[in-house]
């Protein structure tokens, strides 16, 4: 999976420093990175290489001992520096996270999503949501604090389940109607938790709304962070309980199947928690 970054090692931890010249500067425009992307291969530039006021940078993380910083100030300009325009030159440019999921080094790639749900957060976290005022960073953790009314902004992770559905040989494979997701193979039942369930709860209630279906034997496998839309991803595998026959909820899946196991295309290459379910299963492990 791609958050899977070993040997190398996230310390998320917040630090209130400044970058030196050599230190990781991540800009974001949209869902758009500036990085240098030629033969599946991501590089990222430095402080020094962007040439940037070091009081316009904000902290992100680390990996290893490699600091990562992100630039604070909205921008619209094209070029934020002449050496961002010579970077340009040498073939960086905005790159959309959907084309660096599987680049390497891989824990580049991790870094730099990771990155833009964080830049996200901060450019939303602008301002207090309960007087207006403008926020300031908290110097010990990382949290946006309100200097008026005092209000604490943390980032927001969304939980969500990922729910591989047994019977016997077989699995309940779907697709999502275009409008609703643009990916087009093959995904598992998921949904967010709501307020007040327990993630084993968001299981069934998830599977009964999306395919009519009763479960049994839920058991929770692995987890995955998604920056890219702020979730912690839960992935469960359970069995069928009683009728197989499923009622598709139209709105959001074009198609819900059962699969066997022996039919499923190899996904071990891919980076997500539906995959990795999938492959599992595949590969008998589950
Ligand atoms: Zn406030």
């Amino acid at each position: 999976m791609f958050n899977e970054i070993y040997p190398h090692k996230l310390n998320i931890e917040y630090k209130d420093v400044r970058p030196n010249e050599e230190d990781i500067l991540l800009l974001y425009k949209g869902g758009s990175a500036f990085v240098k992307l030629a033969d599946n291969k991501v590089e990222v530039p430095t402080v020094k290489d962007l040439g940037m006021d070091k009081e316009k940078t904000g902290f992100l993380f680390e990996i290893d001992s490699k600091r990562f910083f992100r630039l604070a100030t909205e921008t619209d300009k094209e070029f934020v520096s002449t050496e961002q325009k010579k970077l340009a030159e040498v073939g960086y440019g905005y790159v959309n996270l959907d084309n660096l999921r599987k680049t390497e080094p891989r824990h580049i790639s991790f870094a730099i999503h990771l990155g833009l749900s964080l830049d996200r957060w901060y450019r939303k976290s602008v301002f207090c949501g309960k007087c207006g005022s403008r926020t300031v960073h908290s110097h010990k953790e990382r949290a946006m604090v309100c200097p008026n009314c005092h209000n604490v902004i943390y980032p927001t992770i969304s939980p969500s389940v990922i729910v591989l559905i047994r019977d016997g040989e077989e699995i309940l494979v779907t697709r999502y109607q275009e409008a609703h997701n643009s990916y087009r193979g093959y995904a598992l039942v998921a949904g967010y938790v709501e307020s007040g369930e327990t993630p084993e709860e968001t299981v069934r209630r998830e599977v009964m709304e999306e395919v009519g279906l009763k479960v049994k034997n839920i058991s929770y496998v692995t987890s995955q962070p998604w920056p890219q839309s702020g979730s912690l991803l839960l992935g469960f595998v359970c069995d069928i309980d009683g009728d197989r026959d499923v009622k598709v909820e139209e709105d959001e899946l074009e198609l819900a199947e059962w699969i066997n196991r022996k039919d499923l295309p190899d996904r071990s290459k891919d980076a997500s928690l539906t995959s990795h379910l999938i492959e599992m299963f595949r590969q008998a492990k589950l």
